[in-house]
C-alpha cells in the first residue's frame, strides 16, 4: 500500500515550531517510503478558526519546502461525509443523542464531582437516549436540540501499539463518553479525524504526543466503523532549552528567538531572525530523531533518504537556540551568493543598493562569518563606512612607536595600485625594510580598515572599498594615534 502522512493542523492561530516539526516528519515519513504528503485543515471547531491562520499554514510550507502533494483538504467542506458516519454509529448503537443543556451538566459535574464522566450506562441523571422516552428523545431530535456522544463500553481495555512508545493500554472506565457531533452539527475532531485518516487512505498518523489521551477513542472508532487503523507515532514534546517544561512563546522570546516560521501579525518568525529554510528543517529534523552516525548537517533530500523512523526517541527534545544557529550557519555556506541575495529580499536592500554589482563578491567575502541572514546587516558594516569607534585593547596594545611607520608605508601602498596581490607583496616588502613583522603590519590595516581585527580578507576589501576610501581610514587611524 502506498504510504500516506497528513500534516492536520487546525487554524486556531499560526503553525508553531512543534508543529511545523510534525509537519516535517510526517513529511519524512511519507517521502521516505515513496508516498504522499497530505495537508488537511482541520477547521470544523468554527468558534476557534483565526482569520488568516490556514493561509498562513499553507505559506509556511511553502517557504519551508514542504508543500503537501495535493490540493489541501478542508474539514468544513465535508460536513455530510461527516454526518453519514455519525448517522451509520446511531443506527448501530455505537452512538446516541444527549439533550442536557449546559446549566445541567453544569450541575451534574458539580453533584458528582470527581467520580463525573458522561456515561451512557452511569445514571448521573443526564438527559439522552437511554434515560428519556422514545417520544420525548425523536421531539428533541427533530427540533435539533442535541449533540451526539460515542458509546465507550465499560470493563474493556483498549489496546494500541504506538510506533514510538510501544504497546499502550487504556482502561475505557477511565474514559467519558466523548462528543462526536456538536448541537452546531459539526463533527467534534476525534470523529472527522478518524472518519478522514481512513477516507484519505492515510497509513501513517504522525503527531505530537498531547494527542496520546484522544488514541483509545479513535481506536474505538477503527473498531466500530470496522477499519484498520494505520500506523501511529506520537511525537516527543519539544522542551524549553533549560528547566522544565515545554517551550513556549515566553521562553523563546525571553531568549531572543521566535516560535513561528515565519512573521505572524507583529510577532517575528525564524524566517525574518534570518534563517534559511533549510536551516531551520535541518534543527527540527534533529529534534527527537538522530541518526546512527554523529552527522548532523542534512538537506531535506539526505533527510528523506537517511530518515529512519525507529530512531524517533520518546523522551522530550530540547530546544536549543544555539545549535539551531550553528546548523544554519552551515547551510549558508552552502548557499552562492545570489542564493543569500534573494533570500534577504524585503529585509536588506536599503543596505544593498548602493554596492551593485560588488554586491555577490561582498557577500561571498562575509559568508563564513554568517551565522543568521541577518548577520550580513553587522558584517556588512565594514564596507559601506569606517570604523565609527577602534577596539580600544587592540588600539593601546597597536599604539608603537613604529605604528606611524606602518601606516604611512600602507598608504603609500594602496596610493600605487589597487590590486590586492600588488599591495600585498609590497606591504611585504617594506615590513621586511623596516624591521617589521608582516602580522603587525597587517593587524595595523586591519584595525585601521575595520575598527577591529576581525572582518573579511583585507586584500579583497581594499579592492571593494578603493585606494580612496582606505587612505581615508588609514588617515583617520594616523590622526587618532598622533597626540
Ligand atoms: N487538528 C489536530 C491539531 O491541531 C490534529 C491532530 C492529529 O494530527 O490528529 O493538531
Amino acid at each position: 500500500m502506498k504510504e500516506r502522512a497528513r500534516f492536520a493542523p487546525s487554524p486556531t492561530g499560526p503553525l508553531h515550531i512543534g508543529g511545523v516539526r510534525t509537519a516535517l516528519f510526517n513529511y519524512l515519513i511519507a517521502k521516505k517510503n515513496g508516498g504522499e504528503f497530505i495537508l488537511r485543515i482541520e477547521d470544523t471547531d468554527t468558534d476557534r478558526t483565526v482569520e488568516g491562520a490556514e493561509e498562513y499554514i499553507i505559506e509556511s510550507l511553502k517557504w519551508l519546502g514542504l508543500a503537501p502533494d495535493k490540493k489541501p483538504y478542508k474539514q468544513s467542506e465535508r460536513k455530510e461525509i461527516y454526518l453519514k458516519h455519525v448517522d451509520l454509529l446511531v443506527e448501530n448503537g455505537q452512538a446516541y443523542h444527549c439533550f442536557d443543556t449546559m446549566e445541567e451538566l453544569k450541575r451534574a459535574k458539580e453533584k458528582h464531582g470527581n467520580d463525573f464522566k458522561y456515561r451512557h450506562d452511569k445514571n448521573f441523571g443526564l438527559k439522552n437516549t437511554f434515560t428519556i422516552s422514545k417520544e420525548e428523545a425523536d421531539s428533541l431530535i427533530t427540533k435539533g436540540e442535541f449533540v451526539i456522544r460515542m458509546v465507550v463500553p465499560s470493563n474493556e481495555t483498549i489496546k494500541v501499539k504506538d510506533e514510538i512508545r510501544g504497546n499502550l493500554s487504556f482502561n475505557s472506565n477511565e474514559l467519558e463518553d466523548k462528543i462526536i457531533l456538536k448541537s452546531d452539527k459539526m463533527p467534534t475532531y476525534h470523529l472527522a479525524n478518524v472518519v478522514d485518516d481512513n477516507d484519505m487512505k492515510i497509513t501513517s498518523v504522525v503527531r505530537g504526543e498531547e494527542w496520546l489521551s484522544s488514541l483509545p477513542f479513535h481506536i474505538l472508532l477503527y473498531k466500530y466503523f470496522s477499519w484498520a487503523p494505520p500506523k501511529f507515532f506520537h511525537l516527543p514534546l519539544i522542551l524549553k532549552t533549560e528547566g522544565q517544561g515545554k517551550l513556549s512563546k515566553r521562553d523563546a522570546k525571553q531568549q531572543g528567538f521566535p516560535v513561528f516560521p515565519i512573521a505572524w501579525k507583529d510577532s517575528f518568525g525564524f524566517k525574518e531572525q534570518g534563517f534559511l529554510p533549510e536551516g531551520l528543517i535541518n534543527y527540527l529534523a534533529l529534534l527527537g530523531w538522530s541518526n546512527e552516525s554523529d552527522k548532523e548537517k542534512y538537506t531535506l533530500k539526505e533527510l528523506v533518504a537517511g530518515f529512519d523512523s525507529k530512531r524517533i526517541q520518546k523522551s522530550g527534545a530540547r530546544f536549543d537556540i544555539k545549535k539551531a544557529t550553528w546548523i544554519n550557519h552551515l547551510h549558508i555556506q552552502d548557499c552562492s551568493p545570489k542564493k543569500i541575495i534573494e533570500q534577504c529580499e524585503g529585509q536588506t536592500e536599503a543596505a544593498f543598493s548602493r554596492f551593485g554589482k560588488k554586491l555577490e563578491e561582498i557577500i561571498d567575502l562575509i559568508k563564513e562569518r554568517l551565522n543568521l541572514l541577518s548577520d550580513i546587516q553587522k558584517e556588512i558594516g565594514v564596507f559601506m563606512h569606517e570604523p565609527s569607534d577602534y577596539d580600544q585593547k587592540v588600539l593601546q596594545k597597536l599604539n608603537q612607536p613604529e605604528t606611524l611607520v606602518i601606516l604611512n608605508f600602507c598608504k603609500l601602498h594602496v596610493g600605487s595600485s589597487e590590486e590586492g596581490s600588488v599591495i600585498k607583496e609590497g606591504l611585504f616588502k617594506s615590513s621586511a625594510e623596516n624591521k617589521i613583522s608582516f602580522g603587525q603590519t597587517m593587524k595595523t590595516l586591519r584595525l585601521a580598515l575595520a575598527g577591529s581585527l576581525k572582518g573579511p580578507d583585507l586584500f579583497k576589501m581594499i579592492e571593494i572599498i578603493g585606494a580612496e576610501e582606505t587612505i581615508k581610514r588609514i588617515n583617520k587611524l594616523t590622526k587618532t594615534l598622533k597626540p
